[in-house]
């Protein structure tokens, strides 16, 4: 029997105020995997990683981590379970300092990512640890936004678009990361819109519309139904 999904989001239906977002969102994590949302603009993915970190309040549904519902529970809360999340904007503080960045969200539980683990993984990080904030590249803000996160012993990660706006090479080095999270242990979901960097990291593909989950395709089966992804992302 297959083993109890690590996340499992049922039925989830959020509101921004009056505007009804996601419809019916369902979707299933297993410990250990990397699953990527995939979807147009405005499709809703993003809403899913609030609703699931808790940072959207008018949700329904049931979200289960690790067999408990976090559906009633606050941001902070179900951040303490262990789920980190690394908005698009990448939230870097500019009047702070690289060190102070990295040192600014508390660890919420132990096995969090030592300053030396986060230097051995993030190079850069180490180099750039007086600088001021905005003096970062935006490859380097993705990896000090990554490495926040990691520093907190969150072992679930939401990962949103970490390679948008990034050059190639630096998506490479993020790619790499993510595989090298994923040996680890780390679990995640990845936002993308990039199918052809999400097909070198993930294990599984949901592809989302209208604010629910249309289609799950296997990584090693992407390459068949790329004219259902061009139909779903308008690439
Ligand atoms: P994107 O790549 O553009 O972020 P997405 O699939 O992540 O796309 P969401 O950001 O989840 O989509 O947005 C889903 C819908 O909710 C869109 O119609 C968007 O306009 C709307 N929306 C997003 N944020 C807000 C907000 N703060 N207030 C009101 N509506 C919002």
């Amino acid at each position: 029997t297959a083993a109890r999904p690590m996340l499992s989001v049922r039925d989830l239906n959020a509101w921004y105020g009056e505007s009804h977002v996601l419809h019916g969102m369902s979707l299933d994590v297993a410990e250990g995997e990397v699953v990527t949302l995939l979807g147009r603009n405005g499709a809703g993915k993003t809403t899913t990683l609030k609703s699931i970190i808790g940072i959207i309040s008018k949700r329904t549904g049931s979200i289960t981590f690790e067999g408990g519902e976090t559906i009633g529970m606050s941001s902070r809360a179900i951040a303490k379970l262990g789920i980190g999340y690394v908005p698009e904007e990448r939230g870097i503080f500019a009047s702070l300092s690289v060190e102070e960045n990295l040192m600014l969200p508390p660890q919420v539980r132990p096995g969090g990512m030592s300053v030396d683990q986060i230097f051995e993984l993030f190079p850069n990080i180490k180099e750039r640890l007086n600088s001021q904030g905005t003096k970062l590249s935006g490859g380097e803000q993705q990896m000090l936004s990554i490495a926040r996160i990691l520093r907190t012993g969150a072992k679930f990660l939401l990962l949103d678009e970490p390679t948008e706006g990034l050059a190639p090479v630096i998506i490479e080095q993020i790619g790499r990361t993510i595989a090298r999270l994923k040996r680890e242990g780390y679990t995640i979901i990845l936002v993308e819109q990039n199918f052809r960097f999400a097909q070198t990291v993930a294990d599984r593909h949901y592809l989302v519309e209208q604010g629910r989950v249309v289609d799950m395709i296997p990584n090693d089966a992407l390459d068949q139904n790329i004219d259902k992804l061009h139909a779903h992302l308008g690439v």
